[in-house]
């Protein structure tokens, strides 16, 4: 945008620059259209106009060359104005790319939430009230995670490893009892690898 804004001020620049150059060329012609036509006869008016028809063609020229550098200076912006537009569109074309495939991601999110709100859904509806409350506090308290894997003799919630003691009353207790990690209090679920 500040390249562009330089071009269109550099054109209005030149603009500017080439009416003062008409300017200075008509009344420079005007004056010699009077010298040509003999109306002019005093030789100190004569030497007058002759200065001014001088000095107004040095104006010209210093004009001119403001002309050309302002140009000069359009032409760069215009250049930088192009290169700009093309890598603008570089990085738009890679915004788009991401943006499509960050949309492709979240549909795919959206699907995967929507499989395992189902399923957990089914899972809850067959654990009993007082269990499943006891785990939705946990969670709440437990940074998400109301029940852990008790694996090797450690809890994968805090993994703490859980004294003798706790290991053997685990044991002893039978296969649909709640079992709790003494550390951070997760229900504790019980498999082949739990060490037992
Ligand atoms: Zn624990």
């Amino acid at each position: 945008m500040a390249a562009q804004t330089e071009e269109s001020d550099c054109a209005r620049e030149q603009t500017k620059a080439e009416q003062d150059v008409d300017q200075v060329r008509q009344r420079a012609a005007r004056d010699q259209q009077r010298l040509d036509s003999g109306a002019v006869t005093s030789p100190k008016d004569l030497e007058n106009l002759q200065r001014e028809i001088a000095s107004l063609a040095k104006r010209q020229g210093d004009l001119e060359d403001i002309v050309l550098e302002v140009m000069e200076r359009r032409e760069s912006a215009q250049e930088r104005v192009a290169e700009l537009t093309e890598r603008v569109g570089a990085v738009q074309g890679k915004v788009d790319d991401a943006t499509a495939r960050r949309d492709a991601a979240f549909e795919q999110i959206d699907g995967e939430v929507a499989s395992v709100t189902k399923e957990r859904e089914v899972i809850a509806a067959a654990i009993p009230a007082d269990l499943l409350k006891l785990y939705d506090k946990l969670r709440e308290q437990q940074g998400g995670i109301g029940a852990a894997k008790l694996y090797q003799r450690t809890c994968q919630g805090c993994r703490q490893e859980l004294s003798i003691t706790d290991i053997n009353e685990i044991r002893s207790a039978a296969p649909d009892t709640v079992v709790r990690c003494e550390n951070c209090r997760r229900i504790l679920v019980r498999t082949a690898e739990s060490g037992l």
